[in-house]
């Protein structure tokens, strides 16, 4: 909803306050005119003997007779002086009766008795004159209540209203307003809205997408499977990081088998009202199984699926284990034919609760990395699908110039190129829009105007030239692609290595990577002589690299070969340590050991190469970018005795598993 809506919705919902304000208001103090008097049959009788009605009213829901006292009366009677303030027009005074034609008939005779009595004292009256004094009307009110009933009725009412209008301007309620509040917000995509994805928009994922097509096939032809007693699974878990496609798998997945899909995010459920999330949870599979075959996608799963009772002290989180166990009720609920599937998407498996994964539930999970080489090739040549390409295009180049990028990345790049181009009023989009588009996409805008003095220039400059240099010579770094000293948003300088493709790591590999990562503090020293704030992103990542090389890979001769790694994520919030305080410590050293052995180790490396360091950092100075080039040109190639020799831009397919995609950039940021 937006800000404007949400903001008009507030504003009504004041008026309907001010209004309801008002009326209880008149409800209260306005219970008719005052002063307002009850009078009984002889007091009625010496009004009407004493030729003082006005007129009356009888008011057929109250049973009462409204008398109204003429006006001379009352302004000449001393009696009648509280009417003339404040209620001159009347009724002033009021008659309980049961019976109005009674009461009629009664004062009919009353009258004809009063005018007889007259004419009796005083023979010289006119009979008609004398009845005329005695006589007024009589009105009859029979209309129904109107008056102090309806607020009854409409009090209540407003109540409701206003409940409603502050539901629906509360964030969150979906605009559903209250009744539909335990309904689920899931978006149903099916054939009278498609949204017409297959698998050919889901460049790369080979195995995952075999692995769904078993649940296309079970979707399309569930007979196949049921006749021979199989079962397919009920759900299905992606896992893998933000932005590579596991919401556009499971949408290819609901539009290659034709069904429906229902999607909707796992913090959806999460409502400020007890027992909404578990409602809403019901309400999806009530809806999903009337849809059958059909596909729900929850994603972010982790939202309502998190390990439970860890922190059962607060309390806070009762509700969202109320919405989880409901979940599990729901998917233990219904068979396994119904042909209801259910995929999820999470980017942490780990934090999960246990009982979402088991058999029955979520038993099967696809992992889905972030794309290597090829595949990013293939998700730009889907991205480019829809734009005018220049003749320069190149996406095998493109997809080089672009590791640890995810899917979601690709798409951002080519739409930023093409808007790059669009500014730059250019008919179609050439490759420099590309690159300035990864270029921004990697370190956020340039900021030329970030003011950088001479002195402090030149300091990054032998920083980053200290980490390229390290990682060119050490054999087991990942090799350098460019680096610059232009600042990007925060960060005043910036390395791009191409990390390479292992799935295990020797002790070897981690160390110089450490090395080279503490180089650009040890250039510093080694050139100046003095160190500065510059290198704080290094040293976060060196003292987790070592941290979890003692703890956690057991690569620590003086450690041993132990793991406090806690693969199930459960112990997250123990306050007690795994280990002895003895260990502690020894871990503490362990750890300061290595990292001030891997910055000695930089300096020594970098003091035998200081010519060449200070040409490199000269180039930087002055180009404020080098490529792998200018590093071959001073150092000479990287031969490390390996078979085939790796040329620095030619990627090398994914990072590892362990590698987050900021480990194949390291800026460094003040
Ligand atoms: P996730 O759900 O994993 O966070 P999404 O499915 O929302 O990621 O992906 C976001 C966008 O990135 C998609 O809409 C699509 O444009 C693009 N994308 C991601 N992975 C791929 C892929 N393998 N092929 C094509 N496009 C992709
Ligand atoms: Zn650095």
């Amino acid at each position: 909803m937006d800000n404007n809506r949400r903001r008009r919705r507030l504003s009504l919902s004041w008026i309907y306050f001010i209004v309801a304000a008002i009326l209880i208001g008149v409800w209260l103090f306005n219970t008719g005119p005052q002063p307002y008097e009850q009078i009984y049959d002889r007091d009625f009788n010496d009004l009407v003997a004493n030729k003082e009605i006005d007129y009356i009213e009888y008011v057929e829901r109250d049973k009462k007779i409204d008398v109204y006292i003429k006006q001379d009366v009352l302004a000449d009677k001393p009696e009648y002086e509280k009417f003339r303030e404040t209620n001159s027009k009347g009724p002033h005074f009021y008659w309980k009766i049961a019976d109005f034609s009674v009461v009629n008939e009664n004062l009919n005779q009353l009258r004809s008795r009063l005018v007889e009595a007259e004419l009796a004292k005083d023979t010289t009256l006119v009979p008609t004159e004398v009845e005329e004094e005695y006589s007024f009307t009589t009105k009859v009110d029979n209309s129904r209540s109107w008056g102090g009933e309806l607020l009854w009725l409409v009090f209540p009412l407003l109540l409701i209203v206003m409940f409603i209008m502050s539901m629906r301007a509360m964030p969150g309620a979906g605009g559903g307003g209250v009744f539909n509040i335990g309904k689920s917000k899931a978006q149903l995509f099916d054939s009278k809205n498609p949204q017409g994805i297959s698998f050919k928009d889901v460049a790369g994922m080979e195995s995952a997408k075999y692995e769904v097509e078993e649940i296309v096939d079970f979707l399309k032809n569930p007979k196949k499977y049921t006749e021979l007693g199989g079962k397919i699974p009920k759900g299905a878990l992606l896992v893998g990081p933000p932005g590579t496609g596991k919401t556009l798998l499971a949408k290819a997945v609901a539009g290659e088998a034709q069904v429906p899909f229902f999607s909707l995010s796992g913090s959806d459920f999460v409502e400020m009202f007890v027992g909404v999330g578990a409602s809403r949870v019901r309400d999806l599979f009530k809806t999903a199984k009337s849809k059958a075959p059909c596909i729900i996608f929850i994603d972010e799963i982790d939202a309502i699926g998190r390990a439970r009772g860890r922190n059962s002290i607060s309390g806070a989180n009762d509700e969202r284990e109320s919405t989880l166990n409901q979940l599990l009720t729901e998917m233990d609920g219904f068979s396994t034919n119904t042909g209801v599937i259910i995929l999820a998407a999470t980017n942490r498996a780990d934090v999960l609760d246990r009982a979402l994964l088991r058999a029955g539930r979520f038993d099967r999970q696809i992992y889905i990395d972030l794309p290597n080489l090829n595949e990013r090739k293939g998700i730009f040549e889907v991205h480019v699908r829809n734009l005018k390409l220049g003749k320069d295009v190149d996406l095998d180049f493109f997809a080089k110039q672009t590791p640890g990028f995810s899917g979601a990345d690709i798409a951002n790049v080519c739409n930023e190129a093409a808007l790059i181009a669009a500014r730059n009023a250019k008919k179609s989009i050439d490759k420099e829009d590309f690159l300035a588009a990864v270029d921004r996409i990697v370190g956020g805008l340039e900021k030329r105007s970030h003011i950088i003095s001479p002195e402090e220039k030149k300091v990054i400059a032998f920083h980053e030239a200290g980490h390229a240099s390290a990682s060119w010579l050490l054999e087991h770094a990942s090799p350098l692609v460019k680096v610059t000293i232009v600042p990007r948003g925060k960060s005043l300088g910036a390395a791009w290595y191409l990390p390479e493709e292992r799935s295990i790591t020797t002790f070897e590999q981690l160390y110089d990577e450490m090395t080279a990562t503490l180089a650009g503090r040890a250039a510093e020293e080694v050139i100046f002589g003095k160190i500065s704030t510059g290198a704080l992103s290094d040293l976060e990542k060196v003292t987790k690299q070592a941290y979890s090389m003692v703890v956690y890979y057991g690569l620590n001769k003086n450690i041993g070969n132990i793991s406090y790694y806690d693969s199930t994520g459960q112990q997250e919030y123990q306050f007690s340590k795994p280990f002895s305080e003895k260990t502690a410590e020894n871990i503490d050293k362990e750890i300061h050991d290595l990292i001030e052995g891997a910055y000695e180790r930089a300096k020594n490396i970098l003091s035998e190469n200081k010519d060449k360091l200070t040409q490199l950092a000269n180039i930087l100075l002055e180009k404020e970018l080098i490529f792998a080039e200018n590093l071959e040109e001073i150092f000479g190639k990287r031969d490390f005795g390996h078979a085939e020799e790796q040329p620095a831009v030619e990627e090398k397919e994914t990072p590892a598993a362990e590698e987050s995609p900021e480990a194949s950039q390291s800026s460094d940021s003040q």
